[in-house]
C-alpha cells in the first residue's frame, strides 16, 4: 500500500521555494493517495539555534500554512514531529548504522556549519539520519521533496537497504517525486537557493509577504547589467531565476516568458514577475491570517494528527525493535 511522507521544518513563515518545490505538490498528492502524513519537522529545526518562543509560534503559525496552501487534515496527516517519539527512536538505530565519512559530504551540512560557530552541533551533521528515519518510520514509498533535498533522499534509500541486509527485508525503498519546479534562488543571491532561515530579508519572498513587500523585494532583485530579459541559468543566473519563478507561478514555459517580454527592460520585467507572485500568494495570505486568529482548531488539527501518526508509526517501531534485539 503506497505511503507518501514529507516534511517542513518549524524555521519560520514558508516562502516561494517551499511553496513552488514542495507545498503545491503536497496537496496535489493528498488527492492522489489514500494514506499521506506531512510533518512540521521540529526535531530538524534544533539542529541549529532555536529561541523556544519563536519556535513554539512557528509551529502553530506552519500549521496556519500547510492549511492555507489547501492540505485538507481529512485527508493528509498533518502532525508535530517531536510528538511522535518513535521518530527519534528509529532515528538512534540508524544513526548507529551510518557511517560518517557518508554524512560528511551532504551538501546542507556543507553549508549551514558554515553559518553556525564550531561548524554546528552533532545534531545538524546527523540531520539526514533523523530524515531517514523520518520517512522509513512508515515504511513510507513516495516522498515529495524539492530539488535541494536529492542527496538524503539518496541517504534514506541506501540506509534502507542496509538495514534490509542486515536484518532482513523490511524497509520499502522510497521513492522521490520532484517538485514541479526547479530550485528557487534567492533574490539576494542568485547562487544560493531561496531558505527560511536566510538571514537577509530581502532575499526570501514568504507567503505572507504585503504585495507592497513583494514588490520592494523583486524591484531589489539581483540581476547583471544587461537590460534584455533572456533566459540563460548559467551565465545570468539572477535574471534566469525570475523568468523560473515567473514560469513557475504562471505555468507557461520559459521560451513563452522569455517571448513575452520582449521590448521591456530588467527593472520593468521584476514588476511584471512581482505582479504575477502576488495573484498566485494573494489567496494563501488571507487565508492564512484567517487561520491565525484560530489557536485552537490549529492545536486540535496537530493533536489529531500526532495521534494517527502513532498508529501508523507504533508497529512499525515494535518490528524494528524485535528485529535489531531489543525485545
Ligand atoms: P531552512 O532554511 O530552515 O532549512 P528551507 O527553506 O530549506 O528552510 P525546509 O523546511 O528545509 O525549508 O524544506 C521544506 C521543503 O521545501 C523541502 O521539501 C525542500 O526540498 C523544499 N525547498 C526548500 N527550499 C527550496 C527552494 N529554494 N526551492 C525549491 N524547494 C525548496
Ligand atoms: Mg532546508
Amino acid at each position: 500500500e503506497p505511503r507518501v511522507f514529507s516534511g517542513i521544518q518549524p524555521t519560520g513563515i514558508p516562502h516561494l521555494g517551499n511553496y513552488l518545490g514542495a507545498l503545491q505538490s503536497w496537496v496535489h498528492l493528498q488527492e492522489q493517495y489514500n494514506t499521506v502524513l506531512y510533518s512540521i519537522a521540529d526535531l530538524h529545526s534544533i539542529t541549529v539555534p532555536q529561541d523556544p518562543s519563536t519556535l513554539r509560534a512557528s509551529i502553530l503559525d506552519m500549521a496556519a500554512c500547510l492549511l492555507a496552501c489547501g492540505i485538507n487534515p481529512a485527508k493528509s496527516c498533518i502532525f508535530q514531529q517531536s510528538q511522535v517519539a518513535e521518530h527519534a527512536e528509529l532515528a538512534w538505530i540508524l544513526n548507529c548504522l551510518t557511517s560518517m565519512p557518508r554524512l560528511r559530504h551532504l551538501p546542507q551540512w556543507k553549508v549551514k556549519c558554515q553559518t553556525q560557530k564550531n561548524e554546528g552541533s552533532a545534531g545538524l551533521f546527523t540531520y539526514p539520519v533523523l530524515q531517514a528515519a523520518d520517512i522509513l518510520l512508515y515504511k513510507s514509498t513516495h516522498v515529495p521533496v524539492g530539488d535541494d533535498q536529492v542527496q538524503h533522499l539518496e541517504l534514506t534509500q541506501d540506509t534502507a537497504r542496509l538495514f534490509n541486509r542486515i536484518y532482513g527485508d523490511f524497509f520499502p525503498i522510497p521513492r522521490g517525486i520532484m517538485g514541479t519546479s526547479k530550485k528557487i534562488y534567492s533574490l539576494r543571491d542568485p547562487s544560493s537557493k531561496m531558505s527560511k532561515s536566510d538571514p537577509q530579508k530581502l532575499a526570501t519572498v514568504r507567503l505572507t509577504d504585503s504585495p507592497e513587500e513583494i514588490v520592494l523585494k523583486f524591484r531589489k532583485a539581483v540581476t547583471d547589467f544587461t537590460s534584455e530579459v533572456t533566459y540563460d541559468p548559467e551565465r545570468r543566473p539572477g535574471v534566469s531565476s525570475l523568468v523560473a519563478i515567473h514560469s513557475a507561478v504562471t505555468g507557461l514555459g520559459t521560451d513563452i516568458i522569455v517571448q513575452q517580454s520582449r521590448g521591456m527592460d530588467t527593472a520593468q520585467y521584476k514588476l511584471t514577475v512581482a505582479d504575477a507572485v502576488i495573484q498566485k500568494l494573494c489567496p494563501i495570505r488571507e487565508e492564512m491570517q484567517r487561520l491565525q486568529r484560530e489557536q485552537g482548531y490549529l492545536r486540535e488539527v496537530l493533536y489529531q494528527g500526532a495521534q494517527r501518526a502513532k498508529e501508523m508509526a507504533a508497529p512499525v517501531y515494535d518490528s524494528v525493535a524485535r528485529l535489531v534485539g531489543f525485545r
